[in-house]
């Protein structure tokens, strides 16, 4: 079984939050990291209809265009009353200049328009898809899945994209934009993909 321990990988991410979580998650492991962005490698477009399709475009190109190991994250809100959305499509939702406050108002109009008021008819989950591809192809997937309640108005200052509105099982009753980094890291999507991750491979 192939390992990343000591290794430098590739976070194939231009999302600055995906990043910090990441940094955080896999420096207890010795594991160095360099980011696409920063690496200057350019964003490929996420043409699939599943997380694990685009977690594996986004690998892809960046171990493609780096040489190294590349991980990669393809994540999203998928909210029970709206059939799902908007699952893969959750960061065209803040529109091209990615904006958060208008992403979520869409989500909490099309929930009123749902009559989805109760916390029972506003149940979420945040998916998580890693991909790890080593430079000769070799290609592992981890799932992580948050489920958790939307929130009205957003709460919290920390974190990002839909942190603000959304309450993880287990919580306490905060958002993940009221958590820590290591509290949001323990409850979230990533984490638990992370987890897996970390078990298997490092
Ligand atoms: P993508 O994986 O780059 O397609 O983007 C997924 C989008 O889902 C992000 O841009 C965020 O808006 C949202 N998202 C994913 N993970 C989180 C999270 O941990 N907190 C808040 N929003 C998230």
């Amino acid at each position: 079984m192939r390992k990343l321990s000591g290794q430098t990988i590739v976070i194939a991410t231009h999302n600055k939050g995906k990043l910090e979580e990441f940094a955080e998650l896999l420096a207890p492991y010795g594991v160095k990291t360099k980011s696409a962005g920063e690496l200057g490698l350019p964003e490929p477009v996420e043409t699939e209809s599943t997380f694990t399709g685009n977690a594996k475009i986004k690998a892809l190109s960046a171990m493609k265009g780096s040489g190294l190991i590349a991980v990669a994250d393809d994540s999203g809100l998928c909210v029970d009353a709206l059939n799902g959305d908007p699952g893969v499509y959750t960061a065209d939702w803040a529109g091209p200049s990615r904006d958060w406050s208008q992403a979520m108002r869409l989500v909490e109009e099309k929930l009123q328009a749902a009559k989805a008021t109760s916390p029972e008819q506003r149940k979420a989950q945040f998916k998580c898809t890693l991909c790890v591809m080593w430079p000769d192809g070799e290609t592992r997937f981890f799932e992580g899945v948050a489920p958790g309640v939307l929130a009205w108005p957003p709460r919290g200052a920390l974190g990002h994209g839909y942190d603000p509105m959304f309450e993880p099982d287990g919580g306490a009753g905060k958002t993940f934009a009221e958590m820590t980094h290591e509290a949001k890291n323990a409850l979230s999507h990533r984490g638990r993909a992370l987890e897996k991750l970390v078990a298997e491979l490092l």
